[in-house]
């Protein structure tokens, strides 16, 4: 199998919005609707760095799109098209109809069109760029909280990061424990229909793929404020729920992978953002505020700061 065939093979669908597709120099494009801008983003994936090697390339065709959607989704923007580039280590067959099933199980699920990309052979790395369309002026930036603003995270966090902690050899999880926290791993969910019903709602938004603390964290320097994270509002995901407090929190704060949406929101937008949990089907928990200063703390029932927020979570180590 040759390049051209790979490509053949596994990635040339046919064009559809795209006025030219895979297979010239260049895919032809037309610009978003009136009052749309686009919204572009790039993820690349290295094997070893951000993921494990042997995962299932099903799973990996669809996380390395859906961190790329997730990013889309952080902004409020709807998916348009997407370019693929890849280094392979060698046409493995197998390997290859997977990772395509996954990547267009996805893509097709959200919509978003393959019009290109650039295949070669070298140690395995997946990069995907993305593009949106999302209404001009208001598309949710990390410089938009203001003071006061509540912050609220979308669905569950903390499985991922035990899966990590788990491959990683640092943790021992029992297999039912391991299978859920993988799929949370392996298989993130992007929330785009929450991205896009967001607008006009949210004041800042991002997805968090670095941890709770650490993305926030982004939010608040992007916004020149601070922010206090009630501990024991943060929706720790159920399949961890058994396991000590400090590790808890260490997994929901401090860990990564979740691809949850961390927003801010006028206290006036309480309502509305119940009512658009209710209709997604998807939890929204509101677990702090904006406040004034810098950087970001988490209380506990108390309002005590939680000393593990104390000078910041790079030091935070796993217990
Ligand atoms: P060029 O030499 O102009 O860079 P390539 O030979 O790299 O072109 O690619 C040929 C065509 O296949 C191009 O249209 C390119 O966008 C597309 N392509 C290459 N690799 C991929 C891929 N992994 N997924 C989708 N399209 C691809
Ligand atoms: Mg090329």
């Amino acid at each position: 199998m040759n390049e051209f065939d790979l490509i053949g093979r596994y990635f040339a669908r046919p064009a559809r919005r795209a006025l030219l597709g895979v297979g010239d120099d260049c895919a032809l494009l037309s610009p978003p609707p009136p009052g749309q801008v686009l919204a572009v983003s790039v993820d690349m994936l290295v094997e070893g760095r951000h993921f494990f090697a042997g995962v299932d390339p099903r799973a990996l065709g669809h996380k390395t799109l859906a961190v790329n959607l997730s990013d889309l989704a952080a902004m409020g923007a709807k998916p348009a098209w997407f370019t693929l580039a890849l280094a392979l280590p060698g046409a493995d067959a197998d390997w290859l109809a997977g990772f395509a099933d996954g990547l267009f199980a996805l893509a097709d699920a959200a919509d978003i069109e393959l019009v290109g990309g650039d295949t070669t052979r070298g140690p395995l790395t997946l990069s995907i760029q993305v593009a949106g369309h999302v209404p001009a002026g208001q598309a949710m930036r990390r410089d938009g909280a203001r003071l006061g603003d509540d912050v609220w995270v979308s669905g569950a966090l903390g499985a991922a990061a035990m899966a990590v902690r788990h491959r990683a050899g640092e943790i021992e999880l029992d297999a039912p424990m391991l299978a859920a926290c993988s799929a949370r791993l392996d298989w993130p969910s992007p929330r785009l229909a929450l991205g896009e019903r967001l607008l006009g709602h949210a004041s800042a938004a991002l997805d968090v793929s670095d941890g709770l603390i650490g993305d926030l964290g982004h939010i608040c320097e992007c916004s020149g404020l601070g922010g206090d994270i009630d501990w024991l509002q943060v929706p720790v995901d159920v399949v961890i729920s058994h396991l000590p407090e400090s590790v808890r929190q260490s997994a929901a704060l401090a860990g990564g992978d979740d691809y949850e949406l961390c927003f801010t929101a006028a206290p006036s937008e309480r309502e509305a953002i119940v009512s658009l949990s209710d209709s997604l089907g998807l939890p929204l928990s509101r677990i702090g505020r904006m406040r004034a200063g810098q950087g970001v703390a988490v209380l506990d029932a108390d309002g005590q700061v939680l000393p593990l927020a104390r000078g910041g979570f790079d030091h935070f180590s796993v217990p």
